[in-house]
């Protein structure tokens, strides 16, 4: 394994989002003992930030001057391609992020959550996911020698969880819902394990704030960031990355954007935006998260850059999807969220015309290519 030795790490500390209390490192915390999410701050300056910008480096380990580890496997995630559309006025710049090696953004939260835990010398890992997370996780485990054991829902879809066997982890259904899924996995991490479940455990988002950085890079300024929202591990993964960047004096905040499904929406109703009328979503299964722990969090920075709330119904799902597969880009119809909202967004004059939007579209569509053609070819 190649390591990445010739910066200095980064300072970091690690603070309850909640009552601000600061906590150490180690051991191993997922979550404040007054039941709040954590934060990790990295220390980072300009030199840090433009020290990333590597020629002979692709991939997050060129991140390493800006995150919160000490040595960085190299595992091929990140520097993943852009392809820029003009919609009605608006560039529309999709970062194709699903074609990182396990077919998600999640790789790159997957691979900071790991390298870490294999600096603090766990040999186990323990994550509840019902899809992709779980396929990242697990090819992070077999990547760096760490058992994998993934709890997950009776009815995670098959693809996916032939993956997760395929690349080592120990698979465990649990029939009930998804907070049972959750019990179980926090039962199993008790015996010494990390619990890195990913709508908790903060150095997933700076795995995920990578994307920023490479947006940052790659284009000419950026208007509106739009992420389809369940955990938000993107939308807070963009904000950490886009606030360490405007800090550093090299870019202007962008307006960032929470795509949610009907009846998946609790983020937006937070900012006060609902659509009773809509029927609860069926396509979008990997954001439909009824209460996610980091809820008030990504409502709050999404008001403090001045953005909004876009809920959107399976009709508009299905026409983003089939937009973009008729360009050739084979996603999963989550990941079609975030245009499906930027559509309305453009229709309804709330992005005008002559801005340019960041589009990360976030899992293949090759998990589940017998649902896309059925959707595609309608
Ligand atoms: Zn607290």
């Amino acid at each position: 394994m190649s390591k990445y030795a010739t910066h200095i790490p980064p300072s970091f500390s690690i603070r309850c989002h909640s009552c601000g209390e600061l906590i150490l490192p180690e051991p191993w915390t997922w979550k404040h003992s007054c039941g709040a999410p954590l934060d990790i701050n990295v220390d980072v300056d300009f030199h840090r930030i433009r020290s990333c910008q590597q020629p002979d480096l692709k991939g997050l380990v060129r991140f390493a001057p800006v995150l919160p580890l000490t040595s960085l496997p190299d595992t091929a995630i990140g520097d993943t391609p852009r392809l820029t559309e003009e919609v009605d006025g608006v560039d529309v710049t999709f970062m194709l992020d699903y074609l990182n090696p396990s077919g998600s953004f999640k790789d790159r939260g997957a691979y900071v959550t790991a390298a870490r835990c294999a600096e603090m010398g766990f040999d186990s890992i323990v994550v509840d996911s019902s899809g992709n997370a779980g396929v990242a996780i697990a090819r992070m485990g077999l990547r760096l020698g760490i058992n994998v054991d993934i709890f997950l829902p009776e009815s995670t879809p098959d693809g996916k969880k032939l993956l997760m066997r395929l690349l080592g982890a120990h698979l465990h259904e649990v029939s009930g819902d998804r907070m049972k899924v959750h019990a179980a996995a926090l039962a199993a991490a008790e015996d010494g394990a990390a619990y890195v479940g990913h709508w908790w455990n903060p150095y997933f988002l700076h795995g995920t704030k990578t994307m920023a950085y490479e947006a940052f890079e790659q284009m000419d300024g950026i208007d509106y960031a739009v992420a389809p929202v369940g955990a938000g591990t993107i939308l807070l993964g963009l904000h950490k990355g886009f606030s360490e960047l405007a800090a550093a004096h090299m870019l202007r905040m962008p307006k960032l954007v929470v795509a949610q499904a009907s009846g998946f929406a609790p983020v937006c109703a937070e900012l006060g935006i609902t659509r009773p009328e809509a029927k609860q979503s069926t396509l979008a299964d990997g954001i439909a998260i009824a209460d996610p722990p980091r809820r008030a969090q990504i409502a709050a920075v999404v008001a403090e850059t001045g953005g909004f709330g876009a809920i959107v119904d399976d009709e508009q799902i299905a026409d983003a999807l089939r937009w973009l597969v008729r360009r050739g880009i084979i996603v999963e119809p989550t990941s079609a969220v975030p245009f499906a909202a930027v559509c309305g967004a453009i229709r309804d004059g709330r992005i005008p015309s002559g801005s340019s939007v960041l589009v990360p579209l976030s899992g293949t569509g090759m998990k589940v290519l017998e649902e896309l053609t059925e959707i595609a070819t309608a």
